[in-house]
């Protein structure tokens, strides 16, 4: 006759403690949620009538490999807590995860195998003891959580997606590999001799193609390959380490770079540095000092060459900051901002600093290709007899679409192509060479040359530089081909990025 469950507690019971499982895995196979219960469980299947005192045995858990086991569990929650309290992170919440031995899942199996083989179960009673049966992590965070809050002051979240401060424990245990792999050797020999289409492969020990290859085999086949009930283990699982994260925190903002001599991120060539400083790191490691990160990635609106300044409103940025310890701001970023202007003349902050959020991130991107720029092109010219006119009807131009093929300067790393750009709006103005100074530009000799000033309002992406000098034809019209003779630039200031930022 067939069995249920219901009824068969002590029997089951006994057989997993004959098995060699643990008092608190006796509990999980016969589906108890009673915290009291697993806090004592020896009290509580003696209160239960399942088990009797003189039932202390205390050997690695055949199936927990003891992590539900006082002494292991005792230093999980003792590192855990050292860890989080030992990072120093202002997160008051705390997520907990853990990684089990993937041997685990294999002798779990092994033993709902057995009671259902030893009880003489029915196929529902084996599926309802397959459905109740508690998982090691979830009563293990049930038990451990409150244990590490109390130690910690922090409180322990339900796992979500979007947790910020993640825990992690990592477990394993001396025998995984060899019983993983002995189970894949088995099964990858049986597909061999079978019909299989992957004949040729074998199958590695990860804890993927372990969980798949459990996936695969029906419970007779699991029967074939695997030693039912579990053997006996000597060695209890071991802590391999616990791993703090706080999520990335995004900060943003805007900048000027009043140099012209400055590259936007450390610029190295085989290996060796080739300018003492950079935009990112005059920017953002104050930053990163500051929230105490592990590390950042710079993210801006586009990019000023070296010799480019970028002037007035500033470039919109932001920084992202990996595994910060603080993430929080009761006094804002007021000192940040004073401290970084304070400590670089040649980069300022121009906006206040602010936290974003992934959407913030993405106007960021996408404001690239849609917003709009103004430059300002200081530039030279061999006058002819109507220079100063065709300048002067510079003024009158506006929309003007102009066709560019990709610079020669860029040519490097990006592709050949023409593209349309617009630009919206031109002022022009000659200017003599004295008042180069104040707009930090250099020239040695101006003999026989026209000096002027173009301001542009242009779509994003547009090259300005070949705008003016023509490319060597590469983008028409030009300022060569609208004034009729050569025109180059000497300087460019960026002096608007047209983005509602931060
Ligand atoms: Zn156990």
């Amino acid at each position: 006759m067939m069995n249920t469950i219901i009824g068969n507690e002590r029997e089951i019971i006994k057989l997993l403690r004959t098995a060699g499982c643990c008092h608190r895995c006796c509990l999980r196979f016969i589906g108890s949620r009673e915290t009291n219960y697993y806090e004592d469980p020896l009290l509580a299947l003696e209160k239960l009538e399942y088990l009797d005192k003189s039932d202390i045995v205390n050997t690695p858990c055949t199936v927990c490999l003891g992590i539900l086991q006082d002494e292991l569990f005792q230093s999980a929650i003792q590192k855990t807590s050292e860890e989080i309290i030992r990072g120093n992170y202002d997160c008051d919440t705390f997520t907990v995860a853990l990684t089990i031995p993937v041997l685990i899942l294999l002798r779990e199996r092994s033993l709902q195998i057995y009671l259902s083989q030893s009880l003489k179960l029915s196929d529902e009673a084996f599926r309802e003891l397959k459905l109740q049966t508690q998982s090691i992590k979830e009563i293990w965070k049930l038990l451990a959580v409150p244990k590490i809050e109390n130690l910690t002051n922090k409180i322990g979240e339900a796992q979500k997606v979007t947790s910020v401060f993640l825990v992690d424990i990592f477990f394993s245990h001396s025998r995984d590999e060899e019983e993983c792999v002995a189970l894949l050797k088995k099964c990858n020999a049986e597909k061999k001799s079978g019909n299989s289409r992957h004949k040729n492969r074998e199958i590695s020990y990860s804890r993927k193609n372990v969980e798949s290859t459990l996936d695969t085999l029906n419970d007779d086949q699991f029967v074939d390959n695997c030693t039912i009930p579990p053997t006996s283990v000597e060695n209890f699982a071991t802590i391999d380490k616990v791993n703090c994260a706080h999520s990335s925190l995004f900060i943003g903002g805007r900048y000027n770079k009043l140099s012209r001599n400055l590259c936007q991120t450390p610029w190295f060539i085989n290996g060796e540095r080739k300018m003492e400083t950079s935009v990112q790191e005059l920017l953002c490691d104050p930053i990163l000092k500051h929230v105490q990160a592990d590390s950042m990635k710079f993210l801006s609106s586009g990019r000023e060459d070296v010799d480019v300044r970028m002037l007035n409103n500033g470039r919109p940025f932001a920084v992202e900051l990996l595994n910060p310890r603080i993430t929080k701001f009761p006094e804002g970023f007021e000192k940040l901002v004073m401290d970084i202007n304070k400590n670089s003349e040649i980069v300022q902050i121009t906006s206040n600093l602010k936290l974003l959020s992934k959407l913030d991130l993405k106007k960021l991107k996408e404001g690239e290709n849609e917003k709009t720029k103004n430059y300002r092109a200081f530039c030279i010219c061999k006058p002819n007899e109507n220079t100063s006119d065709l300048i002067n009807k510079l003024n009158d131009l506006k929309n003007l679409e102009i066709v560019q093929k990709t610079p020669i300067r860029v040519l490097h790393r990006r592709p050949l192509a023409s593209r349309i750009r617009m630009i919206h709006s031109i002022r022009a103005q000659l200017i003599k060479s004295e008042e180069l100074e104040k707009f930090s530009v250099e020239l040695k000799n101006l003999e026989g040359n026209e000096l002027f000033v173009v301001d542009v309002k242009t779509q994003a992406g547009t090259y300005v530089k070949e705008f003016v000098h023509s490319d060597f034809g590469r983008t028409v019209p030009s300022l060569c081909s609208l004034l009729q003779t050569d025109v180059d630039i000497i300087a460019l200031d960026v002096t608007g990025i047209n983005l509602n930022w931060p």
